[in-house]
C-alpha cells in the first residue's frame, strides 16, 4: 500500500499516521520529522530548512523533493510507505507523481483529514510545540490553504482522493480510515 495522507496542522494527522502504520506494517514517512533531524546538521539544506520552520514558511520545493527522492532510494520503502506532510505544493506533487511512476509505484491513495478552520485553532492553541504560536499557527493555516489545498483537485482529478471526516474522537476517526484503506487496492 502507498499512502499520502493529506491534512491541515492540527487535523490529527501525525496520530492518525502512526496508528494506520502501525496497522497496515507499512513505512512512516514524514518530511516534517525529516526536516526537524535536518536542521540540527551545519549544511546547506539545514540552514534553509531551519530559517522556513522557524517561521512556519514552507522550506523550498527543491530541497524537499531531493530529501523525498533520497529517502525512497532506501530499500525499506519498497513494502509501501504512508507519507506524511509531504506533498504540500502542486509543485511538489507534480515531481512525487513523476518520480513514483518512472519507479512503477503508483499511489493506492491519498487520504484527506478534513476538520474546519475554528475546530483546528482550537485545538492547536493546546498544544505546545516550539512552532505553535499563534502567530506561526495562523501562518501554517494560511499557507495550507494558499499551497496545499490545491492538492485535493490534484488528486480528486486522479480519482486517487478520499476525504474523511476528521471530526470526533481519536477512536472514531481511525475506524474511518480503516474503512476507507479497507477499500483501496494493495
Ligand atoms: P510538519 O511537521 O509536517 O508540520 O512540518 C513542520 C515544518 O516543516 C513546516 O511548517 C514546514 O516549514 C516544513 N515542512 C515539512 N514538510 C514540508 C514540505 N513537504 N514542503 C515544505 N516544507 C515542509
Amino acid at each position: 500500500m502507498r499512502l499520502v495522507f493529506l491534512g491541515p496542522p492540527g487535523s490529527g494527522k501525525g496520530t492518525q499516521s502512526k496508528r494506520l502504520v502501525e496497522h497496515l506494517h507499512i513505512l512512516h514517512l514524514s518530511t516534517g520529522d525529516m526536516l526537524r533531524a535536518v536542521v540540527t546538521q551545519d549544511t546547506e539544506i539545514g540552514r534553509a530548512a531551519a530559517q522556513s520552520m522557524a517561521t512556519g514558511w514552507l522550506v523550498p520545493d527543491a530541497l524537499v523533493v531531493k530529501l523525498v527522492k533520497d529517502r525512497f532510494r532506501e530499500p525499506d520503502v519498497q513494502n509501501g510507505f504512508l507519507i506524511d506532510g509531504f506533498p504540500r505544493t502542486v509543485a511538489q506533487a507534480a515531481a512525487f507523481e513523476e518520480y513514483l511512476a518512472e519507479t512503477q509505484r503508483p499511489l493506492s491513495g491519498v487520504l484527506e483529514l478534513r476538520v474546519p478552520l475554528e475546530e483546528l485553532v482550537s485545538r492547536l492553541a493546546g498544544r505546545g510545540r516550539k512552532d505553535d504560536t499563534p502567530e506561526i499557527v495562523r501562518e501554517r493555516q494560511g499557507i495550507y490553504r494558499q499551497k496545499t489545498q490545491p492538492l485535493v483537485d490534484f488528486y480528486r482529478q486522479r480519482k486517487l482522493l478520499f476525504p474523511i471526516d476528521g471530526l470526533g474522537t481519536s477512536d472514531e476517526v481511525f475506524e474511518r480510515i480503516i474503512e476507507t484503506v479497507t477499500g483501496l487496492k494493495p
